[in-house]
Order: C-alpha cells, then sequence, then structure tokens
C-alpha cells in the first residue's frame, strides 16, 4: 500500500492533482475538506460544528477532524494507496495518522508538497470562488486567514516528514499535466 499526503497551502492545487493521481494511480483519494463540505450539504451535526470555523478560515479542531479521518479510512480496507489531501494539518493529526497506519502495518511513504507563492494563492482562490460555490473562496479576509493559519499550525509539518527523510516539495506553478509530471516523477521513485 502505498500512502501520499499531498500537501501545500490552500489552492496549491491539492484538490485537483488528487483527482488526476486517483485515476493514474487507481489509489483512493481522502480529502476532509471535501467530507466536512459533503456533511454540511447534507445537514449533519458534524458539519453544523466545521462550518462555524471553515466560514472562519480556521482549521477544524483535532479531535473532530481525526475521528472523522479515521472512519474514511475504515471505509477503504483494500485500499492499492491512498492520497490524503487536507490531512494531516496539525502535529497532533500527524501523529494520529502515524498510529493509525502502524495499526495497519502499513506508512505514509511520502509528503509532496506543491510550492506556491502566497499572492499567487490568494489570485487563485478569489478566482476559484467565482464558480466553486464555497463560501471560503468569496472572500479575501477569509483566504488570507486560510493562508495564515497554514502558516500557523500547517507549515511545519515539513519538517515532520523532513525528519523521516519523506519531504519532496514539487514547484506548483504551471499546467495541470506538467505538475502531474513532477509529481508522478516523485511518486514513482518511491
Ligand atoms: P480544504 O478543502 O482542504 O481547503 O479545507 C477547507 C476547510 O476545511 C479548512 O479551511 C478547514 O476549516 C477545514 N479543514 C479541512 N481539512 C482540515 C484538517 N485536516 N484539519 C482541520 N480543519 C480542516
Amino acid at each position: 500500500m502505498t500512502n501520499i499526503v499531498l500537501f501545500g497551502p490552500p489552492g496549491a492545487g491539492k484538490g485537483t492533482q488528487a483527482e488526476v493521481l486517483k485515476e493514474k494511480y487507481q489509489w483512493v483519494h481522502i480529502s476532509t475538506g471535501d467530507v466536512f463540505r459533503y456533511n454540511i450539504k447534507n445537514n449533519t451535526e458534524l458539519g453544523a460544528l466545521a462550518k462555524s470555523y471553515m466560514d472562519k478560515g480556521h482549521l477544524v479542531p483535532d479531535t473532530v477532524t481525526i475521528d472523522m479521518l479515521k472512519a474514511e479510512v475504515e471505509k477503504n480496507p483494500d485500499a492499492k494507496g491512498i492520497i490524503f489531501d487536507g490531512f494531516p494539518r496539525t502535529e497532533a493529526q500527524a501523529e494520529a495518522l502515524s498510529e493509525l497506519m502502524d495499526r495497519m502495518n502499513s506508512q505514509v511513504n511520502a509528503m509532496v508538497a506543491l510550492e506556491v507563492d502566497d499572492e499567487v494563492l490568494v489570485q487563485r482562490l478569489l478566482e476559484r470562488g467565482k464558480s466553486s460555490g464555497r463560501p471560503d473562496d468569496a472572500n479575501e479576509e477569509v483566504i488570507r486567514e486560510r493562508i495564515a493559519e497554514y502558516y500557523r499550525k500547517t507549515d511545519i509539518l515539513k519538517n515532520y516528514y523532513q525528519q523521516q527523510d519523506k519531504y519532496y516539495g514539487v514547484d506548483g506553478v504551471g499546467s495541470i499535466k506538467e505538475i502531474t509530471e513532477r509529481l508522478s516523477a516523485v511518486i514513482e521513485t518511491l
């Protein structure tokens, strides 16, 4: 089983690339943001809780996010590989993922990060907001808060995976195809 953490700030292109890689390698794609949005659409209790954080550009608390992630992984016992998109976002989440993988006799093979300048991210997210229907893409203040939250809590995970020799940075600016090629070049060395 090959497990990849697709990493990068909001707007780096994780969701787009995860969908391409899922088809290419026949892996399962788990996006915690998508699962939260699904719950919001279906008016669940989890959705209401998550929305109160997401609308402000803040992270949903770890315990809630970790329990949800575990349930998603457990839905896919026969996966050949999993692409984690938007998880882990804190050190506690990274630890929980490592324990979960241990219990499955598996591991995170790599964190592959899409590197994009902050101002490019803001412009991309504002553009996406015109059609995504995501309230957190519609407002520049919330977009900047999401990026700030990334630097406060998430960016440090680079060190976490670097210490395990599992960190790979990839230029996230270019066409979708070019970026897939860069990601695949890393994945195929694993
Ligand atoms: P995304 O779709 O990955 O951009 O996530 C959208 C929003 O969902 C984030 O701004 C957070 O509020 C929430 N979210 C998604 N994944 C996580 C996570 N791993 N931990 C905490 N909050 C998350």
